[in-house]
């Protein structure tokens, strides 16, 4: 099975070349990555068109620019988590416009693994499940929803690196294996693609401190990198440092809304949600001290031990993630896509009914906000399952009276804008107010 050439976790790329044109190649992905978010479709069309002649150098030069960056972020957290971030959504983005059936398989196999992965009659045969019924009538299911002309296809994986679909009892789950449609693991897909290029990121650390020429290219571009407003200014930001957001539920995004009433109401969450919640409250200005406090006395957990207790085993937890433990990172609060796949969204996770259910209660009285007829929300129901984050932008005038006209696609964004509509953050600087111009108001 073939990998694509824009694929850039293949084998490494001939790195023989003049250090002088390193800068060049990595700069050329940075932009290209920048770009990205503005307008995918067009960044995929002019660079990485169907058809060159000189498409192979094209992508080789992709590929050293790209292996280049990830020398520079193993130098700095930031960046690396801005990395990763931005070559997942490139990953993504390439796997659907750019890639054949074959090299779809053959991504599968490079990021599960070999042996992880089987097509859906090889499985039948191997594991001796040719008269199970319920694969049978996967199988006509399948084929007969299946649109014309897509090229979804069947697969097998193995449950060990598909983790989230398994608890989610997402697809078939057969001895060890699940089995499902292409399309249902591409959230798995992009996670693996991510984790990989974790890991490619922190082996590249032992590249550095032996040619002073490479360091000296490689500290250049990290200070030019890390003073560029746009990697600075992204969902990484200390926007709301300071402001105590963490007292105005009001301007919560529904993720968020929905896992502090549910923790308010019952005194508990799983450790996912509690992290996703902490890493939230973090974000929106609540220092550790506060925090630590809040778990302390808000979870039924905790109802039998000390403070001092609870420093010692939750609170560890806590100051973890805002880098005082452990590997001392600060953690930014996951995107949209990243909640979608390994943690919790309304918008995903709920069942239709509990969903409307919590849409329609509209979770706070809240002053501005109007009442969607239950017409409306079955509608922003219905495209949830197509795109989550367009569904969730859509739900946000009927809470604060205003349209969005970008998709929501970071749970910082919704409280962003929604702080500014309650009055509650001053425009700061330049990259903050283009920013707020995003929203208009149109109700
Ligand atoms: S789309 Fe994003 S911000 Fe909206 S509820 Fe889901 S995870 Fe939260």
């Amino acid at each position: 099975m073939s990998l694509p050439d824009w694929f850039i976790l293949q084998s490494p790329p001939d790195i023989d070349i003049d250090v002088s044109q390193w800068k060049q190649l990595a700069w050329g992905r940075v932009k290209l990555l920048e770009q990205l978010p503005q307008n995918p479709s067009q960044v995929i069309r002019d660079h990485f068109p169907l058809y060159d002649d000189t498409l192979n150098q094209i992508y080789h030069d992709y590929r050293l620019g790209a292996y280049l960056l990830r020398l520079v972020a193993a130098t700095n957290r930031r960046l690396e988590a801005w990395l990763i971030e931005s070559e997942g959504d490139l990953f993504e983005r390439l796997y659907f416009d750019r890639t054949s059936l074959d090299q779809k398989r053959g991504i599968f196999e490079n990021l599960f693994g070999s042996g992880k992965v089987m097509e859906y009659e090889e499985f039948k045969y191997k594991m001796d499940e040719r008269h199970n019924e319920k694969l049978a009538e996967l199988y006509h299911q399948f084929h007969s929803t299946r649109g014309r002309g897509t090229s979804d296809f069947l697969i097998c994986v193995h449950f060990s690196q598909v983790p989230w679909m398994v608890s989610n009892r997402r697809g078939y789950l057969r001895k060890g294996w699940v089995v499902s449609n292409e399309v249902s693991f591409r959230g798995s897909l992009k996670k693996a693609f991510e984790n990989r290029l974790q890991e490619e990121v922190e082996k590249a650390q032992d590249l550095l401190g032996i040619n002073e020429s490479i360091d000296q290219i490689v500290q250049e571009i990290e200070q030019n990198l890390a003073k560029h407003t746009q990697i600075r200014s992204q969902f990484s930001s200390t926007e709301f440092e300071g402001k105590n957001l963490q007292s105005h539920p009001e301007i919560f995004p529904p993720c968020m809304i929905y896992l502090f009433s549910e923790f308010e109401k019952t005194g508990r969450l799983i450790h996912g949600h509690r992290l996703q919640l902490g890493f939230f409250l973090k974000k929106i200005g609540m220092s550790v001290d506060d925090q630590l406090h809040y778990w302390f006395e808000k979870s039924v957990d905790n109802l039998n031990i000390t403070y001092a207790e609870f420093q010692r085993t939750a609170g560890y937890q806590i100051r973890h993630l805002y880098g005082l433990e452990g590997g001392k990172k600060d953690y930014d609060v996951p995107k949209c896509s990243t909640i979608a796949t390994s943690y919790f969204c309304p918008f995903v996770h709920l069942d239709p009914a509990i969903l409307l259910e919590f849409l329609s209660n509209n979770y706070l009285t809240h002053k501005k906000s109007v009442t969607p007829s239950r017409n409306q929300l079955e509608k922003i129901i219905s495209s949830s399952s197509r795109d989550p984050t367009l569904a969730c932008k859509d739900y946000f005038p009927f809470i604060y009276g205003k349209t969005l006209y970008r998709k929501i696609v970071h749970p910082l964004q919704w409280a962003r804008y929604a702080s500014k509509f309650e009055g509650l953050m001053v425009e700061q600087d330049e990259s903050n107010s283009s920013k707020n111009n995003e929203a208009e108001t149109n109700q």
